[in-house]
């Protein structure tokens, strides 16, 4: 005998007694039972299934096979008959209210601009919808509207189970019975009429409201999420909470929000573009004194400083600028940081006189560092208990003999 399912019959029965009829258990596998009757609803149709327990065991999963339900427990029940089984009714009626929810704007979407459902996805956290067609800001503003007051009408909820194709045939169907067998139609009162086997509330008031969230292009049309009944209850005690947060922050009130944003947006565009100006003209002040600190030694002049920076990128930045004022420069930088020390050499490409990746490579021998480079720009790091100041002048003194060495060659 098929399960009879207690969820198509009355889809608020919460709590009901069965016998088990079947029970497949494979070796080291969760237990699937089957009962004589169920109000546990299978997962199907786009909607997720029904959890709970059977006697002491909660219910993992659901599902129908060959038109039998059944409940995947993790063991095997020692009361055969008459056991006491109870649906999770948060989970089961949020889903009802979603799911008729659904019906309502896709019938609204069909109504109004003949735009077709063409995808359903309802899961515990999101719930959307794709349409063939694209529909503007507005227009959605008139759906949801519309659908809302398919909610306030408190529509009866019915369910047909036509006999034959004729009976069939005489129901205004919004899509088509393709693919299912024994069609099930769920009627809302003379405004929609759909092939479902999913659970609805009986009226459509317990739906309680439908808002949507957002919107984006999907294939030819649009994928519409939004939230029904207690979902977006809670979406909307969120956004209280919020704005709220947001207005106590900013001191306005909520409709200065996007206003008061917009102005924090500008001042800070403002107030960076000011912040760069501020460091490029700080940074021609230290190459100033960088200059006047430097010396000339066989045509090349020696730059070499302590350069505090919490970025590295400026460092860079101050290196082009140095050659670009003059190209024989060799720079040297050691950039102090919390546990070492950045070293950076550089010369122009065109004018470099020595192998500045050697000059390096022996420092980080000296002091255990790591780094490498090319002949005109290398780069490497030293433990941060060897003074900058110190790091600077043995470069120093190992460019100037290099640069007497190559000038006697
Ligand atoms: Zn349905």
């Amino acid at each position: 005998m098929p399960t009879v399912k207690i969820y198509h019959k009355n889809p608020y029965i919460k709590e009901f007694h069965a016998n088990i009829t079947k029970i497949d258990q494979k070796p080291g596998k969760d237990v699937h039972i089957k009962l004589n009757q169920t109000a546990f609803y299978p997962e199907g149709g786009g909607q997720p299934c029904d959890l709970g327990f059977i006697g002491d065991f909660r219910v993992k999963r659901v599902f129908e096979e060959d038109g039998d339900v059944f409940h995947v427990i993790e063991g095997i029940p020692k009361q055969f008959e008459n056991l006491p089984c109870v649906i999770d009714w948060k989970r089961r009626f949020d889903f009802m209210q979603q799911h008729l929810g659904q019906h309502i704007l896709s019938a609204s979407l069909e109504k109004l601009f003949e735009a077709e459902t063409v995808g359903f996805h309802l899961t515990e956290d999101n719930l959307t919808i794709d349409i063939d067609k694209q529909l503007d800001s507005s227009d959605l503003d008139r759906i949801e509207y519309f659908a809302n007051q398919i909610i306030y009408g408190n529509l009866y909820v019915k369910t047909h189970c036509p006999s034959n194709q004729s009976e069939l045939a005489s129901f205004p169907l919004r899509k088509d019975v393709a693919g299912y067998s024994n069609p099930r139609i769920v009627e809302i009162d003379q405004f929609d009429y759909s092939p479902c086997g999913g659970t609805h509330p009986k009226r459509t008031g317990e739906v309680g409201i439908i808002k949507i969230l957002n919107c984006s292009t999907h294939r030819e049309g649009l994928r519409i999420e939004f939230v029904c009944g207690n979902r977006a209850l809670k979406d909307y005690a969120e956004k209280t909470s919020v704005l709220s947060s947001l207005k106590s922050e900013l001191s306005c009130s909520e409709k200065d929000l996007p206003t008061r944003c917009a102005g924090m947006k500008n001042d800070l565009k403002e107030i960076t573009s000011k912040s760069k100006r501020t460091s490029e003209r700080l940074l021609d002040y230290q190459i100033d004194e960088m200059y006047g600190n430097s010396r000339i030694h066989n045509g090349h002049r020696l730059v070499s400083h302590v350069f505090e920076t919490d970025n590295l990128k400026d460092a860079s930045v101050l290196t082009s600028k140095v050659l670009k004022r003059d190209p024989s420069a060799i720079l040297i930088l050691a950039c102090p940081g919390i546990d070492f020390t950045t070293v950076l050499l550089a010369s122009s490409t065109s004018e470099n006189p020595l192998d500045l990746n050697l000059v390096l490579k022996d420092l980080l021998d000296k002091y255990n560092g790591r780094g490498g480079g090319k002949a005109h720009h290398a780069q490497g790091i030293i433990g941060g208990e060897v003074p900058p100041d110190q790091l600077l002048h043995v470069l120093q003194s190992k460019i100037t003999l290099e640069l007497e060495k190559s000038k006697n060659k």
